[in-house]
């Protein structure tokens, strides 16, 4: 075991680097699948290309009309966004740079900008052993994907009998339930649940039932709904009643957390379509309402907002069942990555889940997990290196164990 000395900030920052280098992660937060969920499972050059963030950034600088670029065949967007962002001029943003640090763990050559030959490679790869070379590059170890019963493309999925792959697990979206219950409702009805669109005792016990069912089904690690800022609780909205007569009492009776992902304006711009919402600053209050009055309901929360990260840290100091993850989307960004890491380790010290992927495409995992372990390596090497400082030196199993902490042992504690 290396030997630390106080001021030895070299050594500090080489074992602090190893230690976020080879931990295996829990990704808390993705939307991808395992590839046995046919169709679902996005990955690839053109999937690359064709992230909703790349579309927003390409759209900025193209006079073609919204309808015009969503009518043409993937292929032809992905090359759209290649010789808009790529070629065109120099591929700066995160969500740019985010293709060719992939492109290059890959093995491939990006001072080429040879787009056929990354066309090439991929179609070379068989996609359960290319899966399998993501989750080695990576250093991955489990995703928890996001899956809604009220996507017929999952529905179907989840209604066969398949081969489990340990990897991904299951978090039950709560999206189409609560935020749009009038497409809910008839659904429900057809699977067998006697519900109706009055929120009534009857349609509660049945949601109820329909929450259990699913839980076990997929055997969710917890349940998750993103939010819009104007999230209020308690109210009186079929969304306020749902979540206060079903959703609660649910977690509390499953020990199942209760993911909270606040702060998304939906389509902003409707004609970007996916790439279309936008973020709104979320009244904190609500969180806090909601932890002092659910003190045994767990809470999984992050905000989309900059500016709500501060005072949800100072909230998270006050509630043991609230358990703060990840930079979302818009946050996704070094700089904010690094800010908001560094207030969270210095208010909260190891207790949070500092990072998720949030990758929609599955090669994604490479880059977003590259990028955001060198910036929490970085911030967590300051932290030791100010208490190398006083005289505290952290051994390197120390440090091992704080990493693993971060980097997935907390969620699974937290989870239980
Ligand atoms: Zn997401």
């Amino acid at each position: 075991m290396a030997e630390l000395r106080p001021g030895d900030s070299t050594t500090i920052r080489d074992l602090v680097w190893k230690a976020v280098d080879e931990v295996q992660i829990t990704d808390i937060h993705t939307h991808i699948y395992p590839h046995t969920f046919d169709g679902l499972l996005l990955w690839g050059i053109d999937d690359l290309l064709t992230y909703h963030y790349l579309i927003a950034e390409t759209m900025r600088y193209l006079e073609m009309g919204y309808e015009h670029f969503w009518a043409l065949p993937k292929r032809a967007q992905a090359e759209l966004v290649w010789r808009t962002l790529f070629i065109e001029r120099s591929p700066v943003s995160e969500a740019c740079r985010g293709v060719l640090t992939t492109l290059e763990k890959l093995g491939l050559d990006v001072s080429k900008r040879d787009l056929e030959a990354y066309r090439r490679f991929f179609a070379e790869q068989k996609v359960d052993e290319y899966v399998d070379k993501v989750f080695e590059l990576s250093r991955v170890k489990t995703v928890v994907m996001t899956n809604d019963p009220f996507d017929d493309a999952e529905l179907g999925y989840w209604s066969k009998s398949r081969q489990q792959d340990e990897r991904f697990r299951a978090a039950l979206r709560l999206d189409a339930l609560l935020n749009s219950w009038h497409t809910a409702v008839p659904k429900l009805q057809e699977w067998g649940y006697n519900v109706g669109f009055d929120i009534n005792s009857q349609t509660v016990s049945e949601v109820r039932r329909f929450l259990v069912e699913w839980l076990n089904q997929i055997n969710a690690v917890y349940m998750a709904v993103s939010l819009p800022p104007s999230f209020a609780f308690p109210e009186g909205s079929t969304r306020g009643q749902l979540i206060s007569e079903c959703v609660l009492p649910t977690a509390r009776e499953t020990c199942k957390p209760f993911a909270m992902m606040i702060g998304v304006k939906k389509l902003t711009n409707p004609a970007l379509r996916l790439a279309g919402d936008s973020v709104g600053k979320a009244n904190i209050d609500v969180v806090e309402y909601l932890c002092a009055n659910y003190p045994d309901v767990k809470f999984l929360v992050t905000m989309l907002s900059r500016e709500n990260q501060h005072e949800l840290c100072v909230v998270a100091r006050k509630f043991r069942n609230l358990h703060v993850f990840g930079c979302w989307w818009f946050l996704n960004n070094p700089s904010l990555v690094d800010e908001i890491t560094r207030m969270r380790l210095e208010l909260l010290g190891l207790s949070m889940t500092p990072q998720h992927s949030d990758a929609r495409v599955l090669d994604q995992l490479i880059y977003k997990w590259a990028h955001s372990r060198r910036i929490i390596a970085d911030v967590l090497t300051d932290k030791y290196v100010d208490l190398a400082a006083t005289g505290w030196l952290p051994t390197e199993q120390e440090i091992r164990r704080d990493v693993a902490a971060l980097f997935g042992e907390n969620f699974w504690r937290f989870v239980g």
